[in-house]
């Protein structure tokens, strides 16, 4: 049976068999892997709490007809100080399950989102603005995608958006569903809804997470996480579900 190894992040598993689960891991080569981790389904298995959801390895996989097989792992980072921490740990959740919603095998760009997801969790066990880092953690993933949300021209006509004028009115109009702002002109016809001066500050990155200042802006960052969520449930394959966990907390 032909092998390969390949770094990976434990995204989520399910029950397979009595003893066995399938698990789906983000590796840094192969993109999105599914495979049986035989035995993890019993307490005393030999994979122990290496294939805990959140859990960083190096895996050895074994190819097979339809999915692979965990055949070895080796733990490298658990992300201990997330599980003690229920916000931190939701949050980290929430970068699996968006990740996870727009994965596939073989993507070209999978090394950039292990990384990405990697330092995300890694940074998340520290970081002291845990709202705006959850912000810059969703927008670089959208870039690496190609879908961050467009803030200079109209998303529709491509007309160039005048800053000084929407300030005036203290707000944007934003679609979610073409993913940017509108003038105007195309306001009119297009579902959109108002979004703040403060929040467009958030998303074009003027507030980052080791900036101090970032009181003025506290009010607005759930605001804009629920912008982010709409934009990626919009594009990824499911609608987010741990958002709403993350915002009852
Ligand atoms: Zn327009």
């Amino acid at each position: 049976m032909p092998t390969y190894s390949d770094y990976g992040i434990v995204l989520n598993s399910s029950a397979y068999s009595e003893a066995d689960k399938i698990f789906g891991i983000y590796t840094r080569e192969n993109a999105l892997v599914r495979a049986i981790g035989k035995g993890a389904r019993r307490t005393t298995g030999r994979f122990g709490g290496k294939l805990d959801q959140l859990s960083c390895s190096q895996f050895h996989f074994a190819k097979g007809k339809n999915l692979d097989v965990i055949s070895e792992c080796e733990q490298i980072n658990s992300f201990p100080l997330l599980k003690k921490d229920l916000h931190r740990l939701t949050n980290g959740i929430l970068f699996l399950e968006i990740v996870s919603n727009f994965a596939h095998e073989q993507e070209s760009e999978s090394t950039l989102v292990y990384d990405l997801l990697y330092d995300g969790l890694n940074g998340l066990q520290h970081i002291e603005n845990i709202d705006l880092f959850v912000i810059e953690f969703v927008l670089n993933f959208l870039s690496i995608h190609g879908f961050r949300p467009q803030f200079e021209n109209c998303v529709s006509c491509s007309q160039e958006i005048n800053k000084n004028e929407y300030e005036e009115m203290k707000g944007y109009l934003y679609s979610s569903v073409l993913g940017g702002l509108l003038c105007h002109k195309c306001s009119q016809f297009i579902y959109c809804k108002q979004i703040g001066v403060e929040v467009l500050d958030i998303l074009c990155n003027k507030k980052s997470s080791g900036d101090n200042s970032v009181l003025k802006y506290r009010g607005y960052l759930r605001q804009t996480q629920e912008l982010l969520m709409e934009h990626l449930n919009v594009r990824g394959k499911n609608k987010i579900k741990t958002f709403e966990i993350v915002a009852s907390l």
